[in-house]
């Protein structure tokens, strides 16, 4: 990969940000505010710059823990540059050139899931946007109930609660998928409204079996949503599970779905996006103010989003983002996506032959999950946590998760099933380079490790 140096970066920056100027020239000078303070603000800075010392590296390799991904560095560019000018995609008034680039990105979004024809908006992220799904569902079917799997991010039963929506929480199968025999039991039982779908769960990366629940639709009538927030992307990549490849070939079929471009689609914080396969439910959002919107007679941004003023910098990085790395399976974008799989089938590759660890499955998408081995999963679970703590000190970040026992293979292991969940081990692999350094994360994770057992043994 090239090295970037950020000399040339601020250079680029401070060429494109003098073009932007020139759009502007013809202005009266002496326009816009007061000519600030370098010094004030130099203080400032680097007060600032101690200040976030306090952080994981998270632009770093060995940052393999939690879903964070870093930004694209265009996209950076692209958000400062627009932020010059601080667009509002709430109205066309407040974002004329980045409403129309958003509407730009968000159609490529859709295509990529296989849609032309489409309602969707950028949001704040996932959340902000499987509310608007969920909202929308109830608005087509008052008074029923939603259902998503355990393993659902936790955000569905709270937004529900919010809009005054009855959850409830279909099992789980033992790969972390939603066991559709249950489903079907609670379809004959109870008048549901919405199945959420989880494409690429956020704890393990597993994908509820589309096909299946598309079957079901058919026969109940409800709505699916799919809650790809994490998951998306990996429509461009064609080695997966022949499962996974199913239920993305069928993706088109939901009713709605949501992405999240600041997850996977390498943007900052404040880009979700939520995307419906029948542009009419728009009408859902219609209101009528009185003091926003002038300047068009088309259907805008504000018209078709919960939220009002969102940022239009967010857009336009996005969009320059898509068109320097277009969402095409052969580009360069999805076969970042394949080297972040290949780096999870490496480090599971090393967990499974290595006999301190237990793992209950391949991973589906990027994400890795591990427990150590111990006599009680109570044991394994404190065990978790030390190898957590001292991967640290040895600059290895993973994450920590709580895991139904009933994904691991416990009796082999010789594991005492003292406890429900299990406190395990998890890495998103994300980043480019994580396939490069899995050596490097192994040895630190096989140090964290050796600490760890060896004062359980001497404890
Ligand atoms: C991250 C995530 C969310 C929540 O999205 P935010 O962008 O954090 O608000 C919802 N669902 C899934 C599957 C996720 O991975």
């Amino acid at each position: 990969m090239a090295e970037y140096h950020i000399d040339d970066l601020l250079a680029l920056f401070g060429e494109a940000f003098a073009k932007l100027q020139t759009g502007f020239k013809d202005l009266p000078k002496g326009v816009g505010g007061v000519v600030p303070d370098p010094d004030a603000m130099k203080d400032v800075l680097f007060g600032l710059a101690e200040r976030l010392h306090d952080n994981y590296p998270y632009f770093h390799p060995l940052y393999a823990g939690q879903m964070l991904k870093p930004p694209h560095l265009l996209a950076w560019l692209a958000y400062g540059l627009a932020m010059w000018i601080n667009p509002n995609n709430h109205a066309l008034d407040g974002g004329r050139a980045t409403s129309a680039m958003e509407k730009e990105a968000v159609a490529e979004l859709a295509s990529m899931i296989g849609w032309g024809a489409h309602l969707g908006h950028l949001c704040s992220g996932g959340t902000m946007a499987n509310l608007e799904a969920l909202w929308v569902g109830r608005q087509l079917h008052p008074r029923t109930k939603t259902v998503a799997s355990e393993q659902a991010h936790f955000t569905h039963e709270r937004i529900s609660a919010v809009l005054g929506i009855d959850f409830e929480a279909v099992p789980a199968d033992r790969y972390g998928r939603m066991d559709v025999q249950a489903l079907e039991a609670l379809l004959q039982t109870d008048d549901i409204g919405t199945v959420v779908a989880t494409v690429g769960t956020t704890a393990t990366g597993a994908i509820d079996p589309l096909p299946k629940l598309l079957d079901l639709r058919e026969r109940y009538g409800f709505r699916l949503h799919v809650d790809a927030a994490y998951g998306g992307y990996f429509r461009l990549v064609d080695e997966l599970s022949e499962e996974a490849r199913n239920a993305y070939a069928r993706l088109q079929d939901a009713d709605s779905l949501v992405i999240d471009p600041h997850k996977h689609g390498l943007q900052p914080y404040g880009c979700g996006c939520v995307l419906f396969r029948d542009p009419s439910v728009g009408r859902f959002y219609k209101h009528d103010s009185p003091y926003t919107y002038f300047s068009s007679t088309e259907l805008h941004l504000g018209e078709i989003s919960l939220e009002c003023s969102r940022p239009g910098a967010a857009a336009a990085a996005l969009w320059a983002t898509q068109k320097l790395l277009p969402l095409t399976k052969d580009g360069e974008f999805a076969s970042g996506l394949r080297q972040s799989r290949r780096a999870a089938k490496a480090l599971y590759d090393k967990l499974t032959s290595d006999s301190r660890f237990l793992v209950p499955f391949p991973p589906e998408l990027d994400i890795v999950v591990w427990a150590p081995k111990a006599k009680t999963v109570s044991e394994a679970s404190e065990r978790a946590k030390s190898i957590f703590f001292q991967a640290a000190c040895l600059d290895l970040h993973l994450a920590l998760a709580e895991l139904p026992v009933t994904f691991f293979d416990l009796e082999s292991a010789g594991m005492e099933p003292d406890r429900e969940n299990i406190t395990c081990l998890r890495s998103a692999l994300m980043k480019l380079e994580h396939y490069e350094w899995i050596d490097a994360i192994y040895e630190r994770l096989h140090k964290a490790t050796e600490v760890v057992m060896k004062a359980a043994k001497d404890g």
